[in-house]
């Protein structure tokens, strides 16, 4: 069976990746639940969009070795619970973690197979209208927030792919797209490589079987 693979998403706050990320719904997709101190926003549901935990939980988990990475993002703490995306990664399926490039770099340095996709929104000024009309935090958490979108962004160098959110039916199929192509890399079809290679068919084998079937 074909192995998985990681799918980093990272992006500022407002560059619509949350949207995009719970529009990946394919069968052999599976999106990543973190753990988070943040305080939920009132859409949300425990272990569905994370896992809400006090910090003692966090550092609980974290110095257990249950996290495959973790980082500090505008005074809260995130982290990716480590055994979902090892069972995933095993069954066949893309793991799209939605976090940010703290994290990122964790990863690339961790899983050197993992592929990672930066989403911007097509300006600041964009970012800080949809961080506005979302309503989901207060005006000293939304200029915090674009600071820290300022500094991710120098990052993104440090990504395989960059995706602009004009539009989020056009983002979704790009994504999808890179995740394809990702899968037709060489090394990542050992397995046929190995199946062609262990075939002993030769040409005059085939040649006999044509005049057979004639
Ligand atoms: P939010 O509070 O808006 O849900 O998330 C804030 C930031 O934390 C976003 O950039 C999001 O991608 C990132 N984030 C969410 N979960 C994780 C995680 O498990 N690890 C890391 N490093 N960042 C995360």
């Amino acid at each position: 069976m074909r192995k998985g693979m990681l799918v980093i998403i990272s992006g500022p706050s407002g560059s619509g990746k949350g949207t995009a990320v719970k529009k990946l719904t394919r069968n052999d997709f599976a999106l990543s639940i973190s753990m988070t101190t943040r305080e939920p926003r009132p859409s949300e549901i425990n272990g569905k969009d994370y896992f809400f935990v006090t910090k003692e939980q966090f550092l609980e988990a974290r110095d257990s070795g249950k996290l495959l990475e973790h980082a500090e993002f505008v005074g809260n703490m995130y982290g990716t619970p480590k055994d979902y995306v090892e069972a995933q990664i095993l069954s066949g399926r893309a793991v799209i973690l939605e976090i940010d490039v703290e994290g990122a770099l964790q990863i690339k340095e961790k899983v050197e197979e993992s592929i990672s996709i930066f989403l911007m929104p097509p300006s600041f000024e964009e970012l800080a209208e949809r961080l506005i009309n979302r309503k989901t935090e207060d005006l000293d958490t939304i200029v915090r927030r674009i600071k820290r979108a300022k500094h991710e962004i120098e990052y993104i160098n440090k990504y395989d792919y960059l995706v602009i959110n004009e539009d989020i039916e056009k983002t979704v199929s790009q994504i999808t797209s890179i995740i394809d192509s990702e899968y037709l890399k060489p090394h990542r079809n050992k397995d046929f490589f190995d199946h062609i290679k262990g075939e002993n068919y030769d040409a005059s084998t085939i040649i006999l079987r044509t005049n057979d079937n004639t």
